[in-house]
């Protein structure tokens, strides 16, 4: 079974965006307590990383560690682990709430931007990368950027995030890291 009701979210996108192919190398950001790491290992990506802040018990066909992507040291660490840049990032990190929606939703895009300025740092070119955002999008500017460094942008709401929720996922495909250097 998987560990979380949150793997079957990662089961739609992928059945919809076919994103993990088999042989890929796999980042999962906010991986406890590993359902999603579970369903890449399960969907044949070849080496998977998840992190979190939190422990995560061991997931048979991948790594796991316990820290903060926004630890300078983590770049490398995971391309080290890889052994070589990742094909595929996927964040499903949210940040704790504070019951206050403005903030939790400005906090929420605070996350995704730093997830895809990792990203940006670890992905091999032609890669993808998924995060949670919230409804109405993501931030403009982080759009933009995503447009400019990917060769498409999507956004897309599982059948398996609750409909009350204004949980959303952007879905971008196809790194260049090209057209970033010269939009920076
Ligand atoms: N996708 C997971 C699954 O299927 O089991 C569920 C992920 S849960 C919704 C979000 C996670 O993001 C939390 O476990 C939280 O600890 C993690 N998180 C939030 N900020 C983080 C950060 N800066 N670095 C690593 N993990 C973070």
């Amino acid at each position: 079974g998987w560990r979380s009701r949150a793997a079957f979210k990662l089961i739609e996108l992928d059945d919809r965006f076919h994103l993990i192919q088999p042989g890929m190398r796999v980042v999962d950001l906010g991986a406890a307590p590993g359902g999603w790491t579970q369903v890449i290992v399960k969907r044949g990506a070849s080496r998977v990383v998840g992190l979190d802040l939190l422990p995560v018990d061991p997931v048979a066909g991948a790594d796991v560690i316990e820290g903060d992507f926004t630890d300078p040291e983590m770049p490398e660490k995971l391309i080290s682990l890889l052994d070589g840049k990742a094909d595929l990032v996927l964040s499903d990190m949210a940040p704790n709430t504070t019951g206050h929606a403005p903030t939790d939703h400005m906090r929420i895009i605070g996350l995704a931007e730093e997830a895809l300025h990792f990203a940006f740092e670890i992905l091999a070119e032609g890669g993808g990368f998924v995060a949670k955002v919230f409804q109405g999008g993501s931030e403009k500017a982080m759009l933009e950027t995503m447009k400019q460094a990917f060769t498409l942008v999507r956004h897309a709401k599982p059948p398996a995030s609750r409909k009350d929720s204004s949980e959303l996922y952007v879905v971008a495909t196809g790194f260049r890291p090209d057209r970033l250097k010269q939009a920076q």
